[in-house]
């Protein structure tokens, strides 16, 4: 979800998922946030690419249309459970 955020500003490669997660308070392992990546990829809500930097290749993920549509819909949810909450 969060990662979809922002997927859908700019690419992400997963080290900077690491650490951006890292500065919400979440701690993740590449051996979690890697096959969620992949699953996303999967499902259709990331594109995936690879980029050489040097002797490294570094896999730079976009969130795709259906990914900012799952967004949407997920943020929409959200809106309406703070305002169910606040108006209980
Ligand atoms: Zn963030």
């Amino acid at each position: 979800m969060h990662i979809l955020f922002h997927a859908s500003q700019e690419e992400i490669y997963g080290l900077w998922m690491i650490e951006e997660l890292a500065s919400h308070g979440y701690r993740l392992s590449p051996g979690t946030l890697y096959p969620m990546l992949h699953k996303m990829v999967e499902d259709g809500y990331l594109t995936v690419r690879s980029e050489r930097d040097g002797r490294t290749t570094r896999k730079l993920y976009a969130a795709t249309e259906k990914g900012r549509q799952g967004l949407a819909l997920a943020r929409e949810r959200v809106r309406i459970f703070v305002r169910e909450e606040r108006d209980a």
